[in-house]
């Protein structure tokens, strides 16, 4: 038996996909992950900035405030003559407003001095940026740079591929590690949006949906307790 027909007996990626896939084609997805947005303009920055505004901020007060801020300061030049006041005032009520706006301000004058007023296309640039860790700069090189070979986990991405028996591990940088292993790339571009999108709503973090599951005769429930 071939390496790729053992990994599919034994993980199903083929069929967990395309039930995915299926299932969450009419739920709504984070503002980063879309591949069209409407109302402001898709750009390596954008999603960068967008990415900065989601963390630990809800996505409709992420969505809110990336429209208040990007359709008119979308690039770092038009950023970096903003007080930072004025740019609380855009994001608020995101997460840790005031310390986002300070390090947007920051980024944008950090990308016009070093970079040229651009988002460096490469993985290991954008996390030396400040406040740019690896899921962030992960997203960017996704969403922003259409690079499939990239795995953005955040919290979903994490516990869901653990409680389907996928890996074994305590961290999203673990888990990151593990599916480059065993996750063929062709699946790679639809992880992070599928899986966010199912975390939001049927495999969520507390009492999942397991009856109503589309997955659910391919999940080994570790570390499931209780389920709906
Ligand atoms: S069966 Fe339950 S734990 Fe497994 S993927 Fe579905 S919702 Fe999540």
């Amino acid at each position: 038996m071939s390496t790729e027909t053992m990994l599919k007996d034994t993980y199903h990626f083929k069929e967990i996909f395309a039930l995915l896939s299926k299932n969450m084609e009419t739920a709504q997805t984070p503002l980063v992950t879309r591949k069209k947005w409407e109302k402001i303009q898709k750009t390596p920055f954008t999603v960068l900035i967008s990415c900065i505004l989601s963390l630990r901020t809800k996505d409709e007060v992420t969505e809110e405030a990336s429209i208040r801020l990007l359709r008119t300061y979308d690039t770092p030049q038009k950023l970096i003559d903003l007080p930072e006041e004025t740019i609380q005032e855009l994001i608020y009520p995101v997460g840790f407003y005031k310390t986002k706006a300070k390090r947007i301000k920051e980024l944008s004058q950090t990308l016009i001095k070093s970079y040229n007023g651009e988002v460096p296309n490469d993985f290991e640039k954008l996390l030396t940026l400040k406040g740019v860790g690896r899921k962030t700069a992960n997203i960017v090189m996704v969403y922003g740079f259409d690079n499939p070979h990239h795995l953005p986990i955040d919290t979903h991405c994490h516990r869901i591929p653990n409680r389907l028996g996928w890996v074994k591990t305590k961290t999203p940088e673990e888990t990151e590690q593990q599916l480059r292993t065993i996750l063929p790339k062709r699946y790679w571009s639809d992880f992070n949006h599928l899986f966010v999108t199912f975390g939001q709503t049927i495999c969520t973090p507390i009492s999942p949906h397991c009856s109503t599951c589309p997955i659910n005769k391919y999940c080994k429930k570790i570390q499931v307790k209780t389920y709906r």
